[in-house]
């Protein structure tokens, strides 16, 4: 049990349009910014997957959802500031963000995979669905992300008027589906107001999931790097590390891991991939080294590898398990096909055109992207070759894109045969 209070047990994702502040929520939410790289930092838009953990901490005494704290607005003396009493540890969330940018929807469906609910944020100054708030509500639902609270943001800006309007808008948009009966809670994301009703509703409707730890391991590669600073000399040189979400089971500092569907090579003209094997040489969630790490939040996995191959995110998309366990990279793909009846994330709802011969299909399993050609489609039965191989297992969820108008848009989702 203390190992388990040392790592984040549950993830929250973002989702929703560019610039409706879901960086911004993550920073009021952990205290930290979860955009990391200079190019992101520079253009001020998240290009990858970011990530913060928080820890949470109620008074005891008081009612929520003034009883809430979190890593952000902890006081010093570890005492509520309304009452005094010494606060209590609650446990660890991690969040995932995700861009909000029409052109980075893999990536956001990379983020989708990690996550076990989502914060729908959603900018009240806004007309309300903007197409990237469809298209990723739609993206959460082909995941499997059943569990959202909406977020209605930036409230410090709009009027009373504005503020009701929005949320009819909001109200209606979600009128009839799944999330009809989400929570909406009214934020200033930038101001931090009202954040402790969100951590309320997220303490609400976001349980840490029960796991089966003796389940085989499987981590889902959503980074990977090589974390030598240039000039390193030899002798000191550390492996490869890869940075991902472990879906089932425990991974323990000393396994001997398969890591799929692994490194390209060429054989007699034609590309293969290889599987990658390995021994865990450290673990650690954000800052925590641990001895054993368990799903929720993004792990740090240290291992032998030439780091030359995991250098630049080189190995996004792999799967990490124990040797053996692994399914078999599908080069092939043969998939049950649904198709939503419209392109949600352009500006105007098109109607999606069912899946032809020889045409091009986008296909992101868990964090792995792809692209494929359709060799046959027959009704909602399509096969398809794959650029890169994927690794999962029958009745895996695939999410199918179409370039429309020079983006890719989702058009649906199929299972894996
Ligand atoms: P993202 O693209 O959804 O991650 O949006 P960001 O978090 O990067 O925020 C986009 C812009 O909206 C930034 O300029 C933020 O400062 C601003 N913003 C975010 N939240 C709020 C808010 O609650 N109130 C106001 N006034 N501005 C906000
Ligand atoms: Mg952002």
């Amino acid at each position: 049990a203390e190992a388990l209070k040392k790592q984040p047990l549950v993830n929250v994702g973002t989702a929703g349009h560019v610039d409706h502040g879901k960086t911004t929520l993550i920073q009021a939410l952990t205290g930290i910014w979860a955009s990391h790289h200079s190019e992101e930092l520079k253009r001020g838009i998240t290009l990858k997957i970011g990530y913060a953990d928080t820890a949470i901490y109620q008074c005891p005494k008081c009612p929520p959802p003034q009883k809430y704290y979190t890593s952000a607005n902890l006081p010093s003396d570890m005492k509520c500031k309304y009452c005094g009493t010494p606060l209590e540890y609650v446990r660890k969330v991690s969040f995932v963000d995700v861009p909000g940018h029409e052109m980075l929807m893999s990536i956001m469906l990379a983020g989708s995979a990690m996550m076990d609910a989502a914060l729908l944020v959603i900018d009240a100054t806004k007309e309300c669905p903007q197409p990237q708030t469809r298209e990723h509500f739609t993206a959460l639902d082909i995941i499997g992300v059943r569990r959202i609270i909406v977020v209605q943001n930036k409230i410090d800006v709009v009027s009373r008027e504005r503020a009701r309007e929005s949320y009819n808008e909001i109200k209606r948009f979600l009128e009839g589906t799944w999330a009809e009966d989400a929570p909406i809670i009214p934020v200033s994301a930038l101001h931090k107001v009202n954040i402790d009703a969100l951590v309320w509703a997220i303490e609400k409707y976001v349980p840490t999931p029960e796991r089966d730890h003796s389940l085989p391991p499987r981590m889902l590669v959503a980074r990977s790097f090589d974390v030598n600073k240039p000039g390193t000399p030899v002798h000191e040189l550390v492996g490869g590390v890869l940075g991902g979400t472990i879906v089932q089971g425990k991974f323990r500092v000393g396994d001997e891991v398969e890591i799929k569907p692994g490194v390209k090579l060429k054989k007699g003209g034609q590309e293969v991939w290889e599987p990658l094997y390995t021994t865990i040489t450290s673990l650690k969630s954000g800052e925590e080294p641990l001895e054993v790490a368990y799903p929720g939040g993004l792990i740090a996995i240290g291992t032998e590898l030439d780091p030359s191959i995991s250098k630049a995110d080189n190995l996004i998309g792999n799967v990490v398990g124990k040797p053996g366990s692994l399914p078999e990279p599908l080069y092939e793909i043969d998939l049950e096909v649904h198709l939503l009846e419209r392109v949600v994330g352009t500006d105007q709802p098109l109607k999606v055109d069912p899946v032809r011969n020889g045409e091009v299909l986008m296909v992101n399993v868990g964090t792995m992207l792809s692209v494929g050609v359709v060799t046959t489609a027959r009704h909602d039965e399509v096969h398809m070759k794959l650029k890169i191989p994927v690794v999962a297992d029958e009745g895996t969820r695939v999410a199918l894109s179409r370039q429309i108008a020079g983006r890719w848009r989702l058009i649906g989702y199929g299972f894996l045969k």
